[in-house]
């Protein structure tokens, strides 16, 4: 920025734009969205850890030899699910995209019209079935999908079905005159089920939190649930429900996880130690049914009242600003249309500008005239900057 500004002779403007520079590379920011999975703030809050050390990633360290580097926290992953195998990829996406080119290259892909849908972000299920080398074979109807369809279309002359893909609505809902198949029924048919489960809750029963699942998870279908149903495959995000990451997981049978992990592909999609070692604390954080230990789990799970002690302390210290009930949700495509009794603090008038320029940026928004900053996406840690943020608001 220096050499910018001798070279153009803007002394003026070389301080702002070297802060702007600053501004523009990854840094923390105080979620106060109330949205607790903010695709834009990334997703689930959970920390990589980098030993700066050499790892025994691809070592066995038993026999010397080469090892692989999915082992471990697959080995782990494929406890906590109930698979015989794991596999793990950068994202999502790349898992549902390398499950489908290995099973169904050149071959057919079964998805239901109700399922042919785009994720977010430009995850469009039907490009990424064509992508993956498959061809889509499109049955049912947008509402009403009957296993008969399925049936039929894997015994149709000339069929060649690698594999029935069922995505789950993780981001949207279809209600009112409406059937699916149930995983179950789909797996008496013949090809191998895979299930692009997306929001990745682990296992429905939560083992990890004290109290069970929370009552606005009802419905939401786990992993190891889908795998008990019958699904041969499962794939699955690491940093929505599963609250890691940024990773994509594939789980379920062995010998077509194995067809997963030497496709081509795979190389181009895998992950490598930051993630894995990462992914590997949490799997032992739920295995140890630690649900405390994981950031999305305690903040989802923070009762009402400790949310509103919270409120007041940061409304006495910023001398600013109200206690008020606001609704928080998962995001991140995930439960739609689920929200999470939360409480906040509210200003009058628009103030996201002011906020976002504080020291540590806070992210909040606007509703009918006011500013509401969330609670529940805010660590407690995090509420001395936060209140300095609110207090600043009164001179912007
Ligand atoms: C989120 C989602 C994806 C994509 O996962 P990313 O980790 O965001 O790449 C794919 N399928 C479904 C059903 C999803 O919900």
């Amino acid at each position: 920025m220096a050499r910018a500004a001798v070279a153009n002779g803007t002394w003026d403007g070389a301080a702002a734009a070297a802060a702007a520079l600053s501004r523009s590379l990854l840094t923390p920011v105080v979620n106060a969205t109330g949205v607790l999975l903010h695709t834009n703030l990334g997703r689930a809050p959970w920390p990589a850890t980098d030993p700066g050390r050499a790892t025994n990633l691809e070592l066995d360290l038993d026999t010397g030899r080469r090892g692989d580097r999915r082992r471990g926290v697959g080995r782990l992953l494929a406890t906590l699910t109930g698979a015989e195998d794991a596999l793990v990829l950068n994202n999502g996406a790349a898992a549902v995209l390398l499950v489908l080119a290995a099973l169904a290259e050149d071959r057919d892909t079964v998805v239901s019209r109700g399922e042919l849908v785009e994720i977010g972000g430009g995850f469009r299920i039907p490009d990424v079935v064509a992508r993956s080398g498959t061809r889509l074979v499109e049955v049912g109807t947008t509402n009403r999908t009957r296993a008969d369809d399925y049936r039929r279309a894997v015994a149709a002359p000339g069929a060649d079905v690698g594999a029935i893909l069922v995505v789950h609505r993780s981001n949207f809902r279809i209600e009112g005159f409406t059937a699916s198949p149930t995983v179950t029924e789909l797996a008496t048919i013949g090809p191998p089920v895979v299930v692009d489960l997306g929001s990745g809750l682990l296992d429905a029963g939560c083992p990890w939190l004290r109290g069970g699942p929370p009552a606005w998870l009802a419905g939401e279908p786990g992993v190891r649930q889908t795998l008990a149903a019958g699904a041969d495959l499962v794939a699955f995000s690491g940093d929505k429900l599963l609250a890691g990451p940024q990773a994509g997981i594939v789980v379920g049978r062995a010998d077509l996880v194995a067809r997963c992990a030497a496709h081509p592909l795979a190389r181009a999609l895998r992950c490598g130690s930051l993630v894995l070692g990462s992914l590997q604390e949490l799997a032992l954080t739920y295995l140890r049914r630690d649900g405390e230990a994981v950031p999305f789990w305690r903040r989802a799970t923070t009762p009402l009242v400790d949310l509103e002690d919270r409120a007041r302390a940061v409304v006495a210290r910023a001398g600013r600003g109200e206690v008020a009930v606001t609704e928080a949700t998962t995001g991140g495509g995930t439960l739609p249309g689920v929200s999470i009794p939360s409480i906040g603090v509210a200003l009058e008038g628009d103030h996201l500008a002011v906020l976002r320029a504080a020291p540590t940026p806070v992210i909040a928004r606007v509703r009918d005239g006011r500013t509401l900053l969330d609670l529940r996406t805010v660590d407690p840690h995090e509420d001395g900057a936060l209140a300095e943020a609110v207090g600043g608001t009164r001179h912007p």
